[in-house]
């Protein structure tokens, strides 16, 4: 018979999801109509549930299929033993780290972390340490790399409600690029924080170019110039240029972060939680970062409530939290799907406060997860 502290998992249940986006995200890559994600429920023989999510682009059910081939290492074990789940999960791969495996474990991870804070009645920013204070800066993300009205009416947007730290999408063409930048800057005044995101957009020649006219109109970071792969890239442009370069989205594990951390190439580290493993992996990557003097800011972009509610507990504990992607495009896995309201209609003063009540802190309205199943 089990008992209330008999935190053995008896079940994990998926949910792939899909949403076409009601406004369509525009990057460098292209236009997104659509996104899709996967949520976890891990449930245990004390009743007590936890939910987690991971980023999942494209075929969510493929995700499924993964947490369903590593469940037989997570049926009956300790759901609070996390580094233990963790490290069985990993050794479903023979190989390197990454991928959607590494994706796919970040769903179950939160899950497990949501547990522990249900068993122990703590947030998991509490759990984690916590640095004094739950009230998480944030910054407004992102203007489209669409038409220049498209843009202006993103920044007014923003500006209206209260922000001033933005981020820019930008791509190629360069030239096109260079004139948003300035365009952006004169729009926006002196007093608004701007950061740049290219998502990989540029060789290393043209991200010269572009870092130079981020560096001349006052821009805070150049995220993602180059491709991920790249490191020897992203080291040059460092000695290049006086922008501070941000990145980490792409990275799945602390040891593909780990290079360009260790010798300061980045200035801002940014790890999706739904992608770099969950919470165990994303606070180790943070936490090398504050070793190097290199500052965290969680990415979540097209990701779910999930997502930003486990970003906040982390910034909420982290030593080096600079500021958390706050994104701005309505999104049904945001909006509405937990008893919580999105990131964006919860600023103060440039912030968002992470949620007080045990684990995440927030219960999912399964209603609405189901019809978006996919
Ligand atoms: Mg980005």
């Amino acid at each position: 018979m089990a008992s209330e502290s008999d935190y053995r998992i008896v079940d994990v249940r998926t949910y792939p999801l899909v949403q076409r986006l009601p406004q369509p995200a525009k990057t460098s890559w292209g236009t997104y109509e659509a996104v899709s994600i996967l949520l976890v429920e891990v449930e245990t023989a004390s009743g007590i549930c936890g939910v987690g999510e991971c980023l999942a682009r494209f075929a969510p059910a493929g995700y499924a299929e993964v947490i369903k081939a590593a469940m037989p290492r997570l049926i009956g074990q300790d759901a609070t033993a996390i580094t233990a789940r963790w490290k069985d999960m990993r050794r479903t791969l023979s190989g390197r780290s990454g991928g959607i495996l590494i994706e796919a474990m970040s769903a179950v991870d939160i899950a497990l972390w949501d547990i522990l804070g249900k068993a122990a009645n703590l947030p998991i920013w509490k759990l984690l340490g916590g640095v004094g204070k739950t009230d998480v800066p944030v910054y407004g993300a992102s203007i489209r790399w669409g038409t220049d009205s498209e843009a202006d009416s993103d920044l007014d947007l923003m500006r209206e409600r209260g922000l001033s730290d933005m981020k820019v999408k930008i791509g190629r063409p360069v030239d096109e690029a260079c004139r948003r930048i300035a365009r952006l800057r004169e729009r926006a005044g002196d007093d608004i924080r701007l950061s740049a995101d290219s998502n990989w957009a540029y060789s290393l020649d043209e991200a010269k170019r572009v870092a130079a006219a981020l560096t001349d109109n006052g821009y805070h970071w150049f995220e993602e110039p180059l491709r991920p792969e790249d490191e020897d890239g992203y080291r040059q442009l460092h000695r290049r240029c006086a922008v501070p370069l941000a990145a980490g989205e792409s990275n799945y594990t602390l040891d593909q972060a780990m290079p360009l951390i260790r010798d300061r190439t980045l200035s801002v580290l940014q790890p999706n939680v739904t992608r770099s493993g969950g919470i165990t992996e994303t606070r180790r990557m943070a936490e090398l970062a504050a070793m190097h003097d290199i500052s965290y800011a969680p990415h979540v972009g097209m990701s779910g409530i999930i997502c930003e509610v486990a970003s906040l507990h982390l910034a909420a504990a982290m030593p080096n939290t600079l500021s958390m992607e706050c994104a701005f495009a309505p999104n049904r896995f945001r909006d509405g799907i937990a008893d919580i309201a999105p990131a964006n209609s919860r600023i103060k003063d440039g912030t968002v406060a992470a949620p007080d009540g045990p684990g995440l802190g927030i219960t999912m309205n399964w209603d609405l997860v189901k019809e978006m199943v996919a």
